[in-house]
């Protein structure tokens, strides 16, 4: 029997293993709680996110609240401090680069790392030829184009997001607190590094953000073990992905005569995670700075525009995904470097309360990984992320956001069926150059 005979009767048996077993019990009482609760949502006020134009499956199966930012909360985010901002210097990569973890590190991250696979390198290599300030940025041209209607304008800009090939595209109020205060440029030098900070330039103007998420490919994940050569291939192909189309919707807005600026993997002046929240994308994920959207889990990456264009925002989203990481704790369990949080509840980081990681753990498995190239086996073992297009992952994913209690039972079936760990020969369409790993 051929192996993807096999995969399809699996699947089949988990089906008929769902219906019989699952929703036998659990799914009766997720009914009749969907239907208390799909009567009170149809009253709720529509939000931008409803009105401006997405993909008709935008959210999947999930069941979606709208939560109005506040100065308490950022959609599911607790805020409960002040918010500094942060130099670039003091994210995970470039304390590898300047030398914190070590020289061998420091030298890992340019000469190995994403270069130790011709197909991370290449992508890598395109994406830097997008980073340039001119070509992120530069002067709007001198005459601007009337906008009577912005949430038509809104419209128009995700229809666009979705022409050049997103997978999804939110409008959010600008996060001013998550922009750095200096950026960290590097340059590699057999020597060793380059560490020169420079200050952001000022974009206290851009009201909105323009978010645009890339799906690193279900199919490829489920072939990988989340940390073979593939790795950062999956996150430089959604890089460069996001990062070609955000460059584009900046100078199309720019030609439009509105300040717009691209910020893609080689050249951010912000911390995405909370401008994805406000743009409608996702929650805090128990992964710390990933923000897990309702669809593809936390199985994306992201680029953004920020710009001063009249637009109507999205408004932040809870679909329970939050809640959810509270009890399931699968990618600390996973994790290769033990890098995440066990904790239960959440503590402070920088105001914000979430479950902080040690980044510097992550990063260093990421660099120096001996098995392959990088790593997303968080992102690969979520139950958020693992989703097929079928019966039982609709109905958990509508049990997950709607019914209390529900994301033990479904960490524990999503373990039982051997979703997230499982490594499908038959997907495995990459060369793994494992003599490059050395
Ligand atoms: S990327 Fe890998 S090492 Fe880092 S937190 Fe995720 S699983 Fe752990
Ligand atoms: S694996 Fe579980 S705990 Fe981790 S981010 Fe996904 S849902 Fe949250």
């Amino acid at each position: 029997m051929s192996a993807v005979k096999k995969r399809k009767e699996k699947f089949q048996k988990e089906l008929e293993f769902s219906r019989r077993e699952f929703l036998g019990g659990a799914g009766i009482l997720a009914a009749s709680a969907a239907l208390v609760n799909l009567k009170g949502m149809r009253g709720e006020a529509r939000a931008a996110n409803e009105i401006t134009a997405q993909l008709p499956e935008r959210y999947g199966s999930a069941h979606i609240n709208y939560v109005p930012a506040t100065e308490k909360n950022l959609g599911t985010t607790r805020i409960v401090g002040p918010i500094k901002q942060r130099r670039q210097a003091e994210d995970g990569f470039f304390r590898a680069v300047s030398g914190e973890f070590g020289e061998q590190s420091a030298r890992n991250y340019f000469f190995h790392f994403v270069n130790k696979h011709p197909l991370s390198h290449a992508l890598f290599k395109t994406l830097g030829h997008m980073a340039a300030d001119n070509v992120v940025g530069g002067e709007p041209a001198p005459e601007k184009l009337p906008i009577p209607d912005p949430e038509r304008m809104s419209r128009h800009i995700k229809e666009l997001g979705f022409f050049l090939r997103a997978d999804d595209v939110g409008i959010g109020v600008m996060q001013h607190h998550a922009s750095y205060s200096e950026r960290f440029l590097a340059h590699p030098t057999p020597e060793g590094k380059i560490d020169i900070s420079t200050p952001v330039e000022d974009n206290s103007h851009h009201k909105y953000v323009i978010a645009v998420l890339i799906d690193q490919d279900l199919r490829t994940m489920l072939g990988s073990t989340g940390y073979d050569g593939i790795s950062a291939s999956q996150s430089f192909r959604s890089y460069a992905t996001s990062g070609f189309i955000a460059v584009i919707m900046a100078d199309y807005i720019r030609m439009l005569g509105y300040n717009a600026r691209a910020h893609h993997a080689e050249n951010y002046n912000m911390i995405l995670a909370p401008n994805l929240i406000a743009a409608g994308m996702g929650e805090h994920s128990r992964a710390c700075d990933c923000v897990m959207h309702p669809r593809l889990g936390y199985r994306t990456k992201a680029a953004v525009v920020s710009t001063d264009l009249p637009l109507v925002p999205d408004t932040p989203i809870d679909f329970g995904g939050m809640e959810f990481c509270r009890r399931c704790k699968k990618c600390a369990e996973e994790c290769p470097s033990k890098a995440l949080s066990f904790e239960t509840e959440q503590s402070e980081y920088n105001g914000y309360m979430c479950w902080p990681g040690d980044m510097a753990k992550c990063t260093l498995f990421r660099i120096n990984n001996p098995q392959g190239v990088s790593c997303g086996r968080c992102m690969k073992v979520c139950p958020w992320n693992n989703k097929e297009d079928s019966f039982i992952h609709s109905g958990g994913l509508q049990l997950a956001g709607r019914v209390p209690g529900a994301d033990g039972l479904l960490k524990d079936v999503d373990d039982m069926l051997g979703y997230g760990t499982e490594q499908i020969e038959e997907f495995k369409w990459w060369l793994d150059w494992p003599e490059m790993y050395k």
